[in-house]
């Protein structure tokens, strides 16, 4: 008899597109201060209410003149007014120049701004000025609405909103965003083996415990996308306890997020439990590190009031930590964002690779896409860490990005290779 044929792995990018294709962006919204918006996604369009900036303004400490009035260099005009910002001058006379300061409206008549180093006072006062320069018309004049005129969309719903869209959104004179409602991701981790930090000091750990570090970079990084995580700890390697967790955690959650007991061997109960509670659609992608790797759903109890029209969303990570965090950053990121209505196509696929030259060999290729840990260097290219395996977290730390390196691809130093920064997928 032949032995059993191992179904093929999913191509990541097949894998990334199933993923998108179960989401269901969340319809619920809430108001939250433009303050506390770094980070979520805009529910509505945000539509101007006025021009900004509202009025022609300097943008020049110097003096607003009528260019007709300056012909030649060395013309002298008296200082008829003096605008600082936030104040409205009069109209300005021919023949005459004002005092004006940066972001001060423009004066009616004035057509542009001789900067305060182009000029000489006149005896030494400020009655009147030499004007050394001939100014062109609208020289140093920002004009009304240059930056956003009233009635235009400024930032689209589905716009993830970072601090200068926040700044934006002040400058629109708006105090409060609507904005998506968080995902609510319930997130646990497996196995037996793990410890929390604080629970039990380094020199008392039992032969083959280890500390549960997952949990610490899963939670935070599902906090900077803007979910509400319920951290359920520390599941046993126990089937009925896997079993209990998933099915209260699906009653109230989008996203059951769980890392570690989904592979192949006894103690990895996570695919059998949620098979039985549900449905089971991605397992074992073909990229390096993150092969064991899962995607399904769990039903929800009508008992427990919980909205059994759509199931909640189950993605059950590698345990091997680097597995864990590039497997979030490269599938669960976009996954997320999409959930929140993300409109930006850009964000929800792999970041916008950039060509660099390696500055290190990589004699064995491998049958799957590999993600390796890689830092730029200070003469334009990147360095590889020297140990790429799946359970070495210092390799995250110390890398600024990832290159991604095509199945089956050798590289060899001076090669062109793609690099995807770490930065933008932690932003
Ligand atoms: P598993 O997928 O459960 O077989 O775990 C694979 C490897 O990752 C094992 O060496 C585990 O000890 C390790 N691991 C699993 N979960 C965690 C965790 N939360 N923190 C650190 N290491 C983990
Ligand atoms: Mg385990």
């Amino acid at each position: 008899m032949n032995a059993p044929r191992r179904a093929p792995l999913m191509p990541m990018e097949e894998a990334l597109a199933l993923l998108l294709a179960r989401v269901q962006p969340l319809t619920a919204t809430e108001s939250v201060a433009t303050f506390d918006a770094d980070r979520r996604v805009l529910a509505t369009d945000l539509v101007s209410a006025l021009h900004v900036p509202p009025n022609d303004n300097s943008s020049m400490d110097g003096y607003a003149v009528r260019t007709a009035d300056i012909t030649a260099p060395g013309v002298v005009l008296p200082v008829s007014q003096r605008i600082p910002a936030g104040h409205f001058g009069h109209a300005l006379q021919p023949g005459t120049c004002a005092r004006i300061f940066t972001g001060a409206p423009v004066p009616e008549g004035a057509d542009a701004i001789v900067m305060q180093e182009d000029t000489r006072e006149v005896g030494g006062n400020l009655h009147a000025v030499h004007v050394d320069v001939v100014p062109a018309p609208g020289q140093w004049i920002r004009r009304a609405g240059e930056d956003v005129t009233r009635g235009a969309v400024v930032l689209p719903r589905g716009q993830r909103l970072n601090p200068a869209a926040l700044g934006m959104a002040a400058s629109l004179g708006l105090a409060r965003l609507d904005v998506v409602a968080r995902p609510r991701v319930a997130l646990f981790s497996t196995g037996d083996e793990l410890v929390m930090p604080g629970d039990v000091p380094p020199q008392d750990m039992k032969p083959g415990a280890i500390y549960n570090s997952n949990r610490f970079f899963l939670r935070v990084l599902l906090q900077r996308l803007g979910c509400e995580v319920s951290d359920l700890g520390i599941v046993p390697d126990r089937r009925d306890l896997t079993l209990a967790a998933l099915r209260t955690a699906a009653d109230h959650h989008d996203l059951i997020l769980t890392s570690g007991g989904v592979s192949v061997g006894e103690e990895d109960h996570i695919k059998p439990a949620v098979q039985q509670l549900g449905s089971l659609d991605l397992w074992q992608i073909a990229m390096k590190p993150g092969k064991p790797f899962a995607y399904g759903q769990v039903r929800r109890d009508a008992g427990a009031g919980a909205d059994v029209a759509t199931p909640c969303h189950f993605i059950g990570l590698p345990g091997n930590p680097v597995s864990s965090f590039v497997t979030f950053l490269l599938l669960v990121r976009p996954f997320l964002l999409a959930l929140q209505g993300v409109s930006d196509a850009r964000l929800l696929g792999l970041p916008q690779p950039v060509q660099l030259p390696a500055h290190f060999d990589l004699p064995r290729a491998d049958k799957r896409r590999e993600f390796l840990r890689v830092r730029r260097n200070a003469v334009g290219g990147l360095d590889l860490f020297p140990n790429q395996s799946s359970g070495v977290l210092t390799s995250a730390v110390w890398g600024d990005g990832l290159v991604d390196n095509p199945a089956g691809t050798t590289i060899a130093h001076g090669d062109a290779v793609s690099y995807l920064s770490l930065a933008e997928l932690l932003a």
